[in-house]
């Protein structure tokens, strides 16, 4: 599959071009705002063309990766749409509900593969988890605890920790990644959410720390934290159920890494799991669901479910009321 590159970002250098390749696509193109970081962009990474202009972005490609700052997810995604290019974007996906679900519709409209770049559901060690909680292994699950307070590498603390316009703060950037999760554990979309923030150690006019606690229709509950201010926390999972507890450290991250332990009356197992690159299998999912087989490991519904979640955990941390969760008719 032939690609172009929507942003000459970070997370393609760190990840994903390395996932587009290895999975056999080839890139033509990438597109900065910037004609001189265009050009050196292209040439530090072996790409053919860097050019300022989406439409010339477009030119001979099948699909686009969108990894611009989040306010221009939405007009790229719906000029790449329009010219008939399956669609990879990063999250969240606009930022707005609404704004995100006029993406997924233009998409099926026009006939087009979505898949929103939520990487953690590919990690073999949360499909351990989700198989582990599927197979019964802890019961009835009763609640499920997210962790996921980090440091922000200096390399990015740009736009994230300074610019509502680009979408910044932790709720749009980590929150949205912790929705995803949860809604791929327990296969059923928050209810509503109740929340609190902070910002001043490192965010400025943004959040850099968030808690909510979430209710599902099931009734399990569901507490998540989210930070860029925390050097020493490591991330994790727990999922507590009638029957055991699943026990993951170190798992909220973008590498092949952590422990799933299953504690329960017999003792605690270490749950072995696959160690493949977690952009590698999204790459690799949505290159086959372009094909016409399967789907995406996130597809655009589930890109707008997280950012519903992400939104009304803003609103209920602004507001201090219980937000319901708007999925936009979705
Ligand atoms: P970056 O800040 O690296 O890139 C965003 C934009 O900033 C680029 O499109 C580029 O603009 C500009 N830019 C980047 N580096 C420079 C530089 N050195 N000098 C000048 N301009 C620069 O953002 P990220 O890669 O961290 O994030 C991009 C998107 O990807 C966001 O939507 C984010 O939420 C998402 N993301 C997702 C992750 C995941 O695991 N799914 C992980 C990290 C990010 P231009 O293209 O115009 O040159």
């Amino acid at each position: 599959m032939r690609w172009g590159l929507i942003g000459a970002s970070t997370i393609a250098a760190e990840h994903m071009i390395g996932a587009i390749r290895q999975s056999g696509g080839q890139i033509d193109t990438v597109l900065s705002s910037n004609p001189d970081r265009a050009a050196s962009y292209a040439l530090e990474h072996g790409i053919a063309k860097g050019v300022t202009d989406l439409d010339a972005a477009m030119d001979g490609i099948d699909a686009v990766y969108i990894s611009t700052t989040n306010e221009k997810h939405l007009p790229q995604a719906l000029a790449a749409i329009a010219a008939g290019k399956h669609v990879l974007c990063e999250k969240p996906l606009a930022m707005s509900v609404a704004d995100a679900v006029a993406m997924v519709r233009a998409a099926e409209a026009a006939g087009v593969t979505f898949g929103t770049n939520h990487h953690l559901r590919n990690a073999g060690s949360h499909l351990a988890i989700r198989d582990a909680i599927h197979e019964g292994r802890i019961g009835n699950v009763l609640s499920m605890r997210v962790f996921h307070a980090v440091h922000l590498p200096p390399h990015l603390q740009g736009w994230r920790i300074d610019n509502p316009g680009a979408g910044g703060g932790v709720i749009p950037d980590i929150t949205v990644h912790d929705a995803d999760t949860v809604r791929f554990h327990l296969a059923e979309d928050p209810v509503d959410v109740v929340a609190m923030k902070v910002s001043g150690a490192m965010g400025q006019g943004v959040e850099d720390s968030a808690m909510s606690v979430w209710s599902m229709p099931s009734g399990v509950m569901v507490q998540s934290h989210e930070s860029f201010t925390h050097p020493f926390a490591g991330s994790g999972i727990e999922v507590h159920g009638t029957a055991g507890s699943i026990i993951a450290r170190g798992v909220m991250t973008q590498a092949p890494v952590g422990e799933v332990v299953v504690r329960s009356a017999a003792g605690e197992e270490v749950l072995g799991y696959a160690k493949h690159g977690l952009y590698d299998r999204a790459v690799d999912l949505f290159t086959t669901a372009c094909a016409g087989k399967g789907r995406p490991s996130a597809d655009g519904v589930d890109g707008v479910k997280s950012l519903a979640v992400a939104m009304a955990v803003a609103e209920a941390a602004e507001t201090g009321r219980r937000v319901a969760v708007a999925y936009g008719g979705i």
